[in-house]
């Protein structure tokens, strides 16, 4: 990759199922009208959640799946030297100051034999921000000597209001790992947060602080998901969720239950189950995002005189 002007900021977007081009990741309110999306490359239609479902499957989920939730990627490159801790700061390098860094990868050069260890206090930590000191190890052959380092962060910008971020996170890694009941419930967490969002920007200019929190104390997520949302939705003239979508987040919110009412699930879950609701949770979570701004672009019904909201 040498003479490539580093730092590059990308996103990866996903193959097409037919013809394994690349295509643009665009998840769009047409698409959640029923409008399937067609690739540019061969002409054929496809549908999001099949594309999603399979990176959960078998592709790069920590790469592509969260590009549709706003994620983007920086690669760039510094030289580690022996004995020299190296100061990053992937601010330094276009990643936004205030951006929440999702995960660091740290490809060393085999000439040089270094490899860059990331430093932390006494309780190790996650760290979010675009900050680290990497201390050089001798890892390869001797002699060592300085060592180029390529380094692929992922992060989301921090004007992201709300923070989904950490929970997918922790549902991606889960997987990743195998460990698909530990997916699960931040999963759901994610998609029940997002439900509430659009709904919040359905209901609240038409009702009090005081009967919002009732309603938020005795509504659940399935009667958001299930009722609520598609009526709301409806009514305004937006799309509403395919039975396929809201079928898999119903399975997601089952799968929840039982994990946070008996421990585990009935069954042990599968690696396409959880492929499945997973990638439905996080289209879900893209439903949300896109109706709530559409919703409120088109502004609401006339909202009714203050002293009717009691
Ligand atoms: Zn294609």
């Amino acid at each position: 990759m040498s003479g490539v002007p580093f730092p590059i900021t990308t996103t990866f977007d996903p193959a097409c199922p037919n013809c394994r081009n690349t295509m643009q990741t665009n998840v769009d309110l047409a698409y959640f009208a029923g409008a399937l999306p067609v690739c540019k490359n061969c002409g054929q239609a496809f549908d999001w959640v099949d594309v999603f479902t399979n990176l959960f499957i078998e592709g790069d989920v920590f790469y592509q799946a969260l590009g549709p939730a706003g994620a983007q990627w920086t690669i760039t490159r510094f030289t580690l030297r022996p004995r020299e801790n190296f100061h990053l700061d992937l601010a330094e390098h276009g990643v936004p100051a205030d951006a929440r860094v999702l995960f660091v990868n740290y490809s060393p050069a085999l000439s040089g034999g270094l490899f860059p260890i990331e430093w932390h206090g006494n309780t190790p930590q996650p760290q979010r921000h675009g900050k680290r000191i990497l201390l050089p190890i001798e890892f390869g052959q001797a002699p060592y000597g300085p060592t180029e380092v390529t380094v692929l962060a992922a992060w989301v910008p921090s004007r992201v209001e709300h923070e989904p971020w950490a929970e997918f996170l922790r549902a991606l890694e889960a997987h990743v790992a195998g460990d698909y009941d530990a997916a699960i419930v931040p999963a759901s967490a994610a998609v029940e947060t997002a439900a509430w969002r659009l709904v919040h920007v359905f209901v609240d200019p038409y009702a009090s602080k005081k009967n919002l929190k009732g309603f938020e104390s005795e509504a659940s997520f399935g009667d958001l998901l299930n009722v609520l949302i598609s009526a709301f939705a409806a009514v305004r003239g937006l799309p509403i969720m395919s039975d396929v979508l809201r079928g898999r987040v119903n399975r997601l919110r089952e799968l929840r239950n039982d994990i946070a009412h008996r421990g585990r699930p009935e069954r042990p879950i599968s690696k396409r189950e959880s492929s499945e609701v997973l990638a439905a949770g996080l289209l879900t979570h893209r439903y949300c995002d896109v109706v709530a701004a559409r919703a409120a672009d088109l502004g609401g019904p006339p909202t009714p005189a203050s002293d009717a909201i009691a």
